[in-house]
């Protein structure tokens, strides 16, 4: 017997739909590329957004059709993530640090038909639309008054916008039908596709905005960092809609002191980004003197928060740390450090333990460690296996590669080495590709890092393994002084005693200015191993 429910798909427009209807005054406010400050509410937006439905038809875009952003955190990037998707077409956000020809690689293999990007690729897009093969149409977002002299072909967003009614009904249509696209970097290869569907992403943003997870509400104002063109900017620019929280979007100032502006001004309550950002609005907060008043959840992901940071800022500016995991392929929300009841119980230096782990499954996603012939782990926090998941918004396969299937009996190796614990916390010791191998064993690069962020004088560090004769690999630390500190290699090497291991010490130190960073904030390891293949020889 069937049950006797409504039936209604789960649709990205039913985001926007539900924001006006329910928190049609809640405020949007962007730091716009113009330099200005621009604000709305969800109500006006909900409007231009089916304006800009009525835009992408008359351009020519159908249902299925990819819709390329290349754009910073900002509202009229939003109104492109409901018209696109809503309307049926596909957003597809493209990560605008990459190389060109990286970006030329993937317009083309996602077949874009048109381009928006705001003011500051205005060069880029210029160069690289001789190569793109399928773009029909190139939007400047923003007005008339900024397109070129020459706009050979290129159309303004506001222009677009104002022609249009907004007299519209978002279709609607089978809930699996595709929303959005986003590459992974390709740090290995060519960047891989993943394609999500509507329903994939309306169950993400119930998953992050779950108490246990991100737990984002309408009593919050949210600060997505992350960029919106690295995995949806978490899912937060879904999950605002679906709880009425304000957003606040920092456009492309993503510095210590532009954030922290915002953050004061706009009463910001949550804030998300990489830990290299969040190390950046640290170094400004101690270097001004000030001191975050409405800041009170501090979600750190992408890559490891180093323990240091989780201390300083629940000790130093009481904000919470929510530490997550998550990647490309899984939505991006995988697992978030939110503590149990009997976590609370235990000591500070206990809950810090686990919160600096990378946490735990929200319902709709799951997890399991395996060894190299595929025998499931115990969870006892110490053994580690390669990390698999799986869910209501993980990947099955990646786009346009119908020869390759990702899945192991139904599960996605995320290419990472974890721990998980028997409360469910897992622990990244590393992505396979940067576990250190010396004499047949493990090194978690992750753990030394985070001992070396522990000094004072460290302002960041890398750690890796370098080949060595006798041991096929040791680690080598790359290190980041603070400004001012004069911390030497022997000091820094003592710092490991009687946190680790003996063997696990580094073999030595590097002191550089600076770590290379990839295109989504995070440190890159492959030029460190390359630059540094021959430091241990003999
Ligand atoms: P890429 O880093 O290749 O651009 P993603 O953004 O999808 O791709 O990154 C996913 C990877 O980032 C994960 O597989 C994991 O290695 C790493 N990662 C994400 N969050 C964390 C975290 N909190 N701690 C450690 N590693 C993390």
């Amino acid at each position: 017997m069937q049950g006797q429910m409504m039936q209604q798909p789960l649709l990205v427009s039913s985001l926007i739909t539900h924001a006006a209807r329910h928190h049609k005054d809640q405020e949007i406010v962007s730091r716009r590329v113009e330099g200005d400050i621009h604000r709305y509410t969800f109500g006006e937006m909900a409007v231009r957004a089916k304006k800009l439905a009525q835009v992408l038809g008359r351009l020519g875009v159908e249902p299925g059709d990819r819709v390329g952003t290349l754009a910073w955190n900002g509202y009229r990037h939003l109104e492109l993530y409901y018209a696109a998707s809503g309307s049926g077409s596909i957003l597809h956000t493209l990560n605008p640090r990459l190389h060109p020809d990286q970006l030329e690689w993937i317009i083309n293999d996602a077949a874009d038909k048109v381009l928006f990007f705001d003011l500051t690729f205005l060069p880029l897009v210029r160069d690289l639309a001789p190569k793109l093969t399928s773009v029909k149409h190139f939007v400047l977002m923003s007005d008339r008054d900024h397109l070129p002299a020459d706009p050979a072909s290129m159309l303004a967003y506001e222009d677009l916008v104002e022609a249009e009614s907004g007299d519209y009904e978002w279709p609607v249509f089978d809930e699996n039908t595709a929303s959005s696209l986003c590459y992974t970097s390709g740090t290995t290869g060519n960047p891989k596709g993943v394609l999500y569907s509507h329903r994939s992403t309306v169950l993400h943003s119930y998953g992050v905005a779950m108490p246990d997870s991100i737990g984002i509400s309408a009593r919050d104002s949210v600060l997505p960092v992350v960029p919106m063109f690295h995995v949806n900017a978490w899912g937060i620019p879904y999950t605002a809609c679906m709880v009425g929280a304000k957003v606040v979007f920092p456009g492309a100032e993503m510095d210590g002191e532009s954030l922290y502006e915002l953050q004061e001004a706009e009463g910001v309550t949550l804030s998300a980004s990489v830990p290299t950002v969040w190390q950046g609005q640290l170094q400004y907060l101690e270097a001004s003197g000030r001191r975050l008043s409405t800041l009170q959840r501090a979600v750190i992901g992408g890559a490891a928060c180093p323990p240091a940071m989780l201390r300083t800022l629940e000790e130093d500016y009481g904000i919470t740390v929510i530490h997550g995991w998550g990647m490309t392929e899984t939505s991006p929300f995988g697992t978030a450090s939110v503590l149990k009841a009997r976590n609370l119980q235990g000591t500070r230096e206990e809950r810090y333990a686990v919160q600096g782990k990378q946490g735990r499954c929200v319902f709709g996603i799951d997890l399991k460690i395996i060894d190299d012939e595929g025998r499931e782990l115990p969870w006892d926090g110490a053994t580690a296996g390669h990390l698999m998941a799986r869910g209501l918004w993980v990947m099955s396969r990646y786009y346009n590669r119908p020869d390759t299937d990702p899945l192991v009996d139904g599960w996605f190796a995320t290419g990472d080495i974890a721990t998980i614990d028997a409360d469910g916390f897992m622990q990244i010791t590393d992505r396979s590709k940067d576990i250190i191998k010396s004499g047949g064993e493990w090194i978690s690069s992750i753990e030394l890092e985070n001992i070396a962020m522990g000094h004072p004088g460290v302002a960041m560090a890398a750690c890796i393994g370098v080949p060595h004769q006798k041991w096929d690999e040791r680690p080598l630390l790359v290190a980041v002084r603070k400004p001012g500190a004069d911390v030497g290699e022997t000091d820094l090497l003592e710092f490991f005693a009687g946190k680790i291991a003996k063997w696990w010490t580094p073999d030595a130190v590097v002191f550089v200015d600076a770590l290379p960073m990839g295109t989504t904030g995070k440190i890159v390891k492959a030029p460190l191993r390359q630059q540094f293949q021959h430091h241990l020889a003999a």
